[in-house]
């Protein structure tokens, strides 16, 4: 079992907000970007301060758009993160980035921070479907980033997709991800969209302008994208994520595995040794308790932005291990590392729920290890259900 730690940073600024965001970002508040930056390093030391020496295995930085900070701002958060933590020097570096937010010259600079991964929010090749989502870029912005990134040395880029939109067909998302996938991206995500309440494609969908997305469509698409990428050379290793041989994303296997994971920034959740936390969502907030809190009274993980934490019982690591582990297709949830992890084996705890999703076709044991079939992928959820409760 990996025991290092992995960290995320969340980056809550951006320039425009698409139409079916529901993440915690904001538009328009660019001016608060040093101060955050300078927040963001105080909860850097907060935390580091108590865990010095801590291994650190992979870096995400999320959000919203943290392609937003400057090259210098990377440098001062890099800084504090080697002075308080153990980064390895094979780390997982991240940066999720807008296609439309960067040049030659910056990234250039993020390689030079550090940075050795890059996740770009493509969402869709077709001019109509970028106009609908709100995006701010082109697919020309795409391909101009695809190609300065691979100038400035970037070996692992990956590009996020969404289908199930309203009014794409079947036609033009095959066309997005031929697109796509011909660049020869290390990693490709595709995610089905869904309609989060308060977004406006949420309201526009309550008022009946916005056609709902055909739920028959978005399945036909998904079996597609299996199919295509597997000829393609990409293996399918989580239910949305496709990866060239040896490039998963270590960050995102740490979530998946239920491993610890630190969160730094306004709303970031964290997990570590069994306690789930989160921070304080709003920005100006974020700043004030991050800046004006010292560190007397904290108890790791947790930091002065921190407003909810859960220490959960072992029943409940047990089932969010199945959870999230039934996603990664291929490997699913090893008995043995279930096992060493928990002492004791995955049928003494969930026998009755996975042999009714054996006999259902949506689970299989393979070698020690249980996995979704290729139809319990298009039925996740309702698999995933089966372990919450008591
Ligand atoms: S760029 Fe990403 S985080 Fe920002 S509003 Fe659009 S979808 Fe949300």
């Amino acid at each position: 079992m990996n025991l290092n730690y992995s960290v995320y940073l969340h980056i809550p600024f951006c320039r425009h907000r698409c139409a079916y965001c529901d993440f915690n970002t904001y538009a328009g508040q660019e001016r608060a970007i040093p101060a955050y930056v300078d927040a963001l390093c105080h909860e850097i030391r907060q935390v580091g301060h108590q865990a010095r020496s801590m291994q650190v295995g992979t870096i995400f930085f999320g959000g919203g758009t943290p392609s937003l900070l400057s090259v210098d701002q990377f440098g001062e958060i890099f800084s504090n993160l080697n002075n308080y933590f153990d980064v390895l020097p094979d780390a997982e570096i991240s940066l999720e980035a807008n296609p439309g937010t960067v040049s030659k010259d910056y990234l250039a600079g993020l390689r030079s921070v550090g940075f050795n991964r890059i996740s770009y929010g493509v969402q869709s090749a077709n001019p109509q479907e970028l106009r609908m989502l709100e995006r701010i870029h082109t697919y020309t912005d795409v391909v101009d980033a695809f190609r300065w990134s691979r100038l400035a040395g970037f070996d692992n880029l990956n590009f996020d997709l969404i289908f199930g939109l309203p009014e794409q067909t079947l036609e033009t998302w095959q066309q997005t991800v031929r697109l796509v996938s011909g660049l020869h991206p290390e990693h490709i995500s595709a995610y089905a969209l869904t309609l989060e309440h308060g977004t406006p494609f949420g309201k526009w969908a309550e008022k009946g302008i916005l056609p709902l997305p055909d739920p028959d469509l978005a399945a036909s698409q998904y079996e597609w994208t299996m199919q295509f990428l597997a000829s393609e050379g990409y293996e399918q290793y989580e239910i949305s994520n496709w990866s060239l041989p040896g490039r998963h994303c270590q960050h995102n296997l740490q979530y998946w595995e239920n491993l610890n994971y630190l969160g730094l920034g306004a709303g970031a959740h964290g997990f570590v040794n069994g306690i789930r936390y989160s921070n304080v969502l709003r920005i100006n907030t974020y700043i004030d308790r991050v800046t004006t809190n010292t560190r007397d009274g904290l108890v790791f993980p947790l930091s002065s932005a921190a407003v909810n934490h859960h220490k959960n019982t072992p029943k409940e690591n047990m089932q969010e291990t199945m959870l999230t582990g039934l996603r990664l297709t291929s490997a699913g949830v090893s008995d043995d590392v279930f096992s060493e992890r928990f002492g004791t084996r995955i049928m003494e705890i969930f026998g009755k729920e996975i042999t009714q999703l054996i006999s259902w076709s949506l689970l299989e044991w393979v070698g020690d290890r249980i996995r979704l079939t290729v139809r319990g992928r298009l039925l996740g959820n309702q698999v995933f259900m089966r372990f919450v409760g008591d």
